[in-house]
């Protein structure tokens, strides 16, 4: 039997929209995130999970959680999603090295896990807008920390019907990101950078979401604006597929039996890759923990294990900068969970949140994480590691896997838990390249970064992406910085022009 999912807002629950309409508008009007009423079981057994594709695997997931698609709608956007955009055919292969899996979701076109959801997003944005009969043009504001930025930039460049602003903090983000993003081709497409953090940048965004007069005024213009952050639950739920698919592949190589647990350790900023994991889970996947690994920025280990999220602290800025985050969005999606999804609590907690920079859960819902366990690593640490793993083994990790890689290793060797472990593997080591050189050998040189890309080349055997290639010699085209407080008059600029 099939089950009409609807989506509440986590600060608001009586306002109730279909997936399509969750999907158009983003976030909610009262600043909440939308969350699905319901979690169907996975309808096909874990043995028969093993037999399929990540198409197919991705649609048994995708048609739980998008009950408003047709089949042949959901199949449109997958289809399109995952095909030779990426440049394996198991879309996220398992790597086993050093007694662990790691799954590789950087093999996508922007090489970083974001590929994995805002390579359908825009398929979906486009299905939901149709079925709606959306008459305005779509105007899509991201902030990023980085790989978020250039997924949806190369997802949504020159797609009919929509536009994106891009923001991302100028200095806090990679010279191999910058490059991609600042040399992004398309009609519709802008890149800002912005004298501020991160969590600047998504405040900004989910500021000019909230700003009535704002709407108001675009809508006489013929927009209307979403979002390509995970807030968007047309990017978290695509994001669950993939830790479905992962166990279906240990059991298909008889790694395990279907029933048996297993742990994920995810690298963290934002909490939305972890708590796809987390939805998995209420699907039907057995899963034991879910090891929430953050950098320096360890907001998340601190809430783990006090119970209290407190953002009144230094933004370090780190190797691992898509997770050098404060305020991790998603989070909001868990704590209405625990509050036995009473709205009002968590509308409470998120406005201790905006306005003392913190606040502290009961125990009783404290009692209710016991599926994550925070862990984090120092700058050292992760440095540490890549090369360790490197000189045993010959694999090469990123930064951001490097965390959850330490994290994990912490975690195992204080818990003595030895059920099977998949390390998501968040980005391709040439994203970041001179960290991870600098790791390898041991110092830093002032070389180009396309010279330590040519010898990460020759030490590691993997070949240069596409990605990386297309970048080195391409023109910038998008030079605009501007001020924390100036974002909503370049959004106004940039449609202005278009
Ligand atoms: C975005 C990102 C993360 C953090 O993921 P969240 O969903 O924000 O927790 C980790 N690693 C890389 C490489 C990323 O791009």
């Amino acid at each position: 039997m099939e089950l009409d999912v609807r989506y509440r807002s986590t600060r608001d629950n009586g306002k109730i929209l279909k997936a399509s309409q969750a999907i158009i508008q983003g976030l909610s009007e009262d600043g909440g995130l939308f969350v699905p009423d319901i979690f169907p079981k996975l309808e096909v057994k874990l043995e028969q999970l093993a037999l399929m594709d990540y198409k197919e695997v991705a649609y048994e997931v995708m048609k739980l959680f998008f009950t408003d698609f047709t089949e042949e709608e959901l199949k449109y956007c997958i289809e399109r999603a995952y095909d030779s955009k990426f440049d394996t055919e198991e879309i996220a292969p398992l790597s086993y090295v050093d007694d662990t899996y790691y799954m590789e979701l950087f093999h996508g076109k922007t090489i970083a896990f974001k590929d994995m959801a805002l390579s359908i997003l825009p398929y979906l944005m486009t299905t939901s807008a149709k079925k709606n009969d959306v008459k305005e043009k779509i105007i899509i504001l991201t902030a990023t920390s980085g790989d978020t930025g250039k997924a949806a930039l190369a997802g949504f460049a020159d797609v009919e019907g929509c536009g994106i602003v891009v923001f991302y903090p100028k200095g806090g983000v990679s010279n191999i990101q910058e490059l991609q993003m600042v040399t992004q081709k398309g009609a519709n497409v802008k890149v800002v950078g912005i004298n501020g953090n991160f969590d600047d940048a998504q405040t900004g965004v989910k500021k000019i979401f909230s700003d009535e007069e704002f709407k108001a005024e675009l809508k006489q213009m013929g927009y209307r604006f979403s979002s390509a952050n995970s807030i968007n639950i047309g990017r978290l739920i695509p994001q669950v597929a993939y830790y479905v698919y992962a166990y279906s592949r240990l059991v298909k190589e008889g790694k395990i039996a279907a029933g048996d647990p297993i742990n994920f350790t995810v690298p963290t900023g934002n909490f939305g890759n972890i708590l796809a994991g987390f939805y998995a889970k209420k699907i039907g996947i057995p899963v034991h923990k879910l090891i929430c690994a953050s950098n320096e920025n360890k907001v998340l280990y601190d809430f783990f294990e006090t119970g209290v999220y407190d953002k009144n602290r230094d933004f370090i800025l780190t190797t691992s900068p898509s997770m050098d985050i404060l305020i991790s969005s998603n989070l909001e999606r868990l704590i209405y969970e625990i509050t036995g999804e009473n709205s009002d609590e968590c509308k409470k907690l998120m406005q201790s949140l905006s306005g003392k920079g913190m606040y502290e859960i009961a125990p009783e819902m404290k009692a209710k994480c016991k599926d994550f366990v925070g862990g984090y690593a120092t700058e050292e640490e992760v440095l540490e590691r890549i090369h360790e793993i490197y000189d045993r083994t010959g694999y090469v990790m990123d930064t951001h896997t490097a965390v959850a890689s330490f994290v994990y290793k912490m975690y195992a060797h204080d818990t003595g838990d030895t059920t099977t472990n998949v390390v998501v593997s968040t980005a391709s080591p040439y994203k970041f390249t001179r960290s991870v050189m600098e790791a390898l050998e041991g110092k830093t040189e002032k070389e180009d970064d396309f010279v330590l890309i040519d010898r990460l080349s020759e030490m590691s055997g993997m070949p240069i992406p596409k990605a990386v290639e297309e970048i080195r010699n391409a023109e910038i085209l998008h030079h605009t910085v501007c001020e924390k407080d100036g974002m909503k008059e370049e959004v106004r600029k940039f449609l202005e022009k278009l």
